[in-house]
């Protein structure tokens, strides 16, 4: 078995140096970053684009790959569905294959209450015209056969896609490149610089870049960041474990999951598999601080957040992490250029002895490779998606809470429009960052 195959070994493809000003530094090159930068490009401003290890090293590479609108909460669904078209153009522009690819979306059903969830979001579903359905056991086994375990049913969104992370987003930054942003891989930014209460540039490891606007989208680190500069932002980051198999029959086009097994059909014939509703959360100081934002999540899914003692050293929320610093001297950023944490080996051995018995036509199921990546989340499961009032010139894009790949695109052209004032189309006010701090009551979306 391999360990993931993107790595600090990968060679810089953006080696800079970083230029000394900018209309807009975009902070962090995962698919948020990325695909601000190329929306801000389009709209005729000069972007640099930042990032302490590698383009998409971080979450961006590491995800599942699933393009799914099914499942979101009301307010994601228009930019989702944004989302899906852009990643069909912005496929298309690449010129490049990112393994973009329809299939579907389905979540099955064992017992009625799982069932009873699936209607209840239907009403959206139909709402904002997705093809969305809703099958008995019988079609479910239609559509997805051989399968061991007999399902009630399921909710199944054809129009939901795939895609392979690790092509995607780094050919989305090579398109951001042709169209003239300026990307610098391995270059951390310390701080924002700010002057007389507003936004004047960065500080990054290798000198000052002025600018009139800055868009952080630093994944698991943004609450680090922003913290420097006084904001406070309640992320914390869980661990998640995926792995790939060698190539297997196709059972389904799409991803699907139930409430133990989740797998996406991959390019290259095998699956990706994770285990569905499991998450680990590494005490440490923030976990503790905000731990009473995140009740009302973790009533709602009591079950799928396991506590682990401490993060490594050096992780977002590890005990002896430096929390403050001065910009002269080299930060937690640089120490961490690319968060690579360990696979959970039991998860590596269970879930594929899983999903063999779920689908026994399919024969051994061996795994090729696997890996992890940090999830950054918020409260209410919601990303933060904003312009920063307390601080004039800057604009945040970050807790994308386990889904920002597939919606990716929708994001970074809505934070792209945020910066240059136009109306962006879509009502954010779900994503506004003074949510945790104004008094409104935290209301997680739905745990589908
Ligand atoms: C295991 C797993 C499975 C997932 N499955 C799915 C899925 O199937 N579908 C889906 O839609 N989403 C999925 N997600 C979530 C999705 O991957 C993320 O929401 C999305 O990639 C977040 O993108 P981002 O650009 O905000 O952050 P990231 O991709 O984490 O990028 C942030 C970047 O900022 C850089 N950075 C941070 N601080 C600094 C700094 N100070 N200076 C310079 N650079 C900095 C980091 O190095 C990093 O590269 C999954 C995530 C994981 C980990």
């Amino acid at each position: 078995m391999t360990a993931f195959p993107f790595s600090l070994e990968n060679p810089i493809e953006w080696p800079g140096p970083p230029p000394a000003s900018a209309d807009v530094v975009v902070v962090g090159a995962g698919v948020i970053g990325v695909t601000c930068a190329l929306f801000l490009a389009r709209r005729g401003l000069s972007v640099t684009l930042l990032e302490k290890g590698r383009v998409a090293g971080e979450q961006s590479s590491r995800n599942w790959g699933w393009i799914r609108q099914q499942g979101r909460a009301p307010e994601e669904l228009p930019i989702a569905g944004e989302a899906c078209s852009l990643w069909r153009q912005l496929a298309r522009e690449c010129g490049e294959d990112v393994g973009l690819a329809p299939g579907g979306v389905t979540y099955f059903a064992h017992t009625d209450k799982e069932m009873a969830a699936l209607h209840e979001w239907m009403p959206h579903a139909r709402a904002h015209g997705l093809d969305t359905h809703l099958m008995d056991g019988a079609q479910t086994a239609a559509l997805i056969p051989g399968m061991s375990r007999q399902v009630i049913g399921a909710m199944e969104t054809p129009s939901d896609m795939r895609a392979e992370p690790w092509k995607a987003v780094p050919a989305l930054a090579r398109l951001a490149a042709r169209e003239g942003v300026t990307i610098v891989e391995n270059c951390a930014v310390r701080t924002l610089d700010v002057m007389a209460g507003r936004v004047a540039g960065v500080v990054t490891e290798a000198g000052r870049i002025q600018a009139d606007e800055v868009v952080v989208a630093g994944g698991a680190w943004s609450s680090l960041l922003l913290r420097q500069s006084g904001i406070d932002l309640p992320q914390l980051s869980v661990r998640g474990t995926v792995m790939a198999t060698e190539p297997l029959k196709q059972v389904y086009a799409g991803a699907a999951t139930d409430d133990k097994v989740a797998f996406r059909r991959r390019q290259d014939g095998g699956y990706t598999l994770a285990a569905a509703g499991f998450h680990e959360l590494f005490l440490g100081p923030d976990a503790f601080r905000h731990c009473r934002r995140y009740l009302p999540a973790l009533r709602e899914d009591p079950l799928g957040t396991r506590f682990k003692l401490a993060a490594p050293a050096g992780f977002p929320d590890a005990w002896r992490l430096a929390r403050r610093w001065s910009a002269d001297r080299p930060t937690p950023f640089e120490r961490m250029r690319m968060l690579d944490p360990a696979p959970n080996a039991r998860v590596v051995r269970d879930t594929p002895r899983a999903f063999a018995k779920r689908f026994p036509g399919l024969g051994e199921v061996r795994v090729k490779a696997a890996w992890a990546g940090m999830i950054d989340a918020m409260p209410d499961v919601l990303p933060v998606v904003d312009r920063c009032t307390a601080l004039p010139g800057l604009t945040v894009g970050t807790g994308m809470s386990a889904h920002g790949f597939g919606i990716g695109p929708g994001f970074g052209r809505v934070l792209a429009d945020l910066v240059v004032g136009r109306e962006t189309g879509h009502d954010l006010s779900r994503f506004r960052l003074t949510r945790f701090s104004d008094g409104s009551p935290i209301r997680p979306g739905p745990a589908l």
